[in-house]
């Protein structure tokens, strides 16, 4: 269908014109009588728009018969490289880094002298990609204590997306609580609810590194507009906007945008709007209108249920006490989990082993130490009061002698450096000092660090302690 139509175009302009507007457009679908031809982008969907819209719907009309419509598929280039998590989704025709925005346009007449009968008045109808993982839905995102408020917002929020005042619905927690699944289980929802709704799913990150691109190509009202037509818009990691004064502008536009013709908002944060830094205040602000509603540490009988529907999943057995062994001991984290229990099964099947406690036991050693450590400050007394092998005792203690002090102020610029204490409190844990003792050490080790070769050794070797 689309090579009769070009056919034709080709016959009616020029070969420049060909080859620069019509040459890059791949048809895409054909059903019924629309058919989807996919562009490169925003504005090369605006300029055919603008420029050969006649031509095609007499083209498409020639080829298609009087009820054509034309669909535009929009490529959104993903600058980054990422791949797209879901390419099953997107039109088989999208190279894999591409995200589509597919854009139904009756073709619209704007400019007067066109007008015929042809063009078909009438709203715009979009449909965006999604995004959406299919396996992170609410039939999976087992309920507990710890994420009942939060799930219940979230499918308060499915059932009637923009009317309930949970707008936006700001999902906070700890990572690997569940906050990404839990987003992913409301657009799911929606979408099954309500297919005709535009739903779109997108992390902080990518709408970062979107929005700068969109800037480098001087398309950043496109990149603004592009959000603008969402009806359901699910922000994974806001937190991310950190610091970020200009994606947080548009943020901030594109968001006033949506709330007032009451368009969903879905945000996803590891920390609650009060502990976030470097966010604008009336960004905060905004996100405070809704609910923010927290998913917890699960319960020990979560975590079990957790497992056990993943093993059902995953068809394994596992004896009841390594179930049990493994909920009991690792309990702040839902994808640690997971990972233990996947290496679990893997190396258990690859030494055709069943899987015992000793197994599970050698397993959640590797994950309770590589991943979780929590640095203290007492623990930082002992590291560095090892290193220059001294007691902890002396490291606090009133002594001047030099090689003393320099432990101290390492120990408390460690502190500083990797606990969330603030200086007053550092000071009173390492041999109760003030927080301008603390201050001076903190300035001492970065002067030390920098100009004594010697001091700089220290240093690293402490921090690499500290991380391990
Ligand atoms: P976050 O985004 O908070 O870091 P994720 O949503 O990525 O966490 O969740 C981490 C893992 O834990 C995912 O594989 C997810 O499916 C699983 N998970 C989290 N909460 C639940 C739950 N309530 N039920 C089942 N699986 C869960
Ligand atoms: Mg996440």
């Amino acid at each position: 269908v689309w090579n009769s139509c070009l056919a034709f175009i080709k016959d009616n302009i020029t070969p420049q014109a060909y080859k620069t507007w019509f040459e890059p457009i791949q048809a895409v679908k054909l059903s019924d009588k629309a058919l989807s031809i996919q562009v490169p982008s925003k504005f090369f969907y605006e300029w055919l728009e603008e420029h050969y819209v006649k031509l095609l719907k007499v083209s498409l009309n020639r080829v298609l018969g009087e009820q054509a419509k034309l669909v535009y598929v929009i490529r959104m280039e993903n600058t980054y490289g990422n791949k797209q998590p879901f390419t099953e989704k997107i039109p088989s025709t999208n190279r894999s880094n591409v995200a589509s925005q597919e854009v139904d346009v009756p073709i619209k007449n704007k400019n007067p002298e066109l007008k015929n009968p042809f063009i078909i008045p009438g709203i715009r109808n979009v449909k965006i990609e999604s995004q959406l993982n299919p396996n992170y839905n609410f039939d999976n995102f087992l309920e507990g204590d710890s994420n009942r408020l939060a799930r219940s917002a979230g499918l308060a929020v499915a059932n009637k997306p923009g009317e309930t005042s949970f707008n936006p619905l700001l999902i906070f927690g700890g990572v690997g609580l569940g906050k990404t699944h839990l987003a992913h289980s409301i657009g799911i929802e929606i979408k099954d609810k309500y297919p005709e709704k535009t739903v779109l799913y997108i992390s902080a990150e990518k709408f970062t590194q979107q929005y700068i691109e969109s800037v480098k190509k001087n398309n950043r009202n496109d990149f603004i507009h592009f959000y603008q037509i969402i009806d359901v818009l699910i922000v994974d990691d806001i937190q991310l906007l950190s610091g970020k004064a200009g994606t947080q502008d548009v943020f901030f536009h594109i968001f006033n945008h949506l709330h007032q013709n009451r368009k969903q908002v879905i945000l996803t944060s590891d920390k609650a709007p009060v502990d976030m830094q470097d966010i604008e205040q009336r960004l905060l602000s905004r996100f405070k209108w809704g609910l923010s509603a927290e998913l917890q540490h699960p319960d020990t009988e979560t975590r079990v249920s957790i497992i056990k529907s993943k093993l059902y999943r995953d068809g394994v057995d596992m004896p009841e006490e390594i179930v049990e062994f493994l909920a009991n001991n690792i309990k702040t984290n839902i994808r640690e989990l997971e990972g233990a229990i996947i290496s679990l099964i893997a190396h258990s099947s690859f030494n055709k082993k069943d899987i015992t406690l000793d197994l599970a036991k050698k397993i959640v050693d590797n994950y309770v130490k590589n991943t979780k450590r929590e640095v203290s400050i007492d623990y930082i007394q002992k590291i560095v009061s090892e290193y220059f092998q001294m007691d902890v005792e002396t490291l606090q203690s009133k002594t001047r002698k030099r090689h003393i002090v320099q432990a101290r102020q390492l120990a408390m610029f460690f502190a500083k450096k990797f606990t969330k204490a603030s200086l007053a409190s550092i000071g009173s844990q390492i041999g109760k000092r003030d927080h301008a003792t603390v201050l001076h050490a903190c300035k001492t080790v970065d002067n030390l660090a920098s100009t004594d070769k010697q001091f700089m050794k220290f240093v690293e070797d402490i921090n690499k302690k500290l991380t391990l």
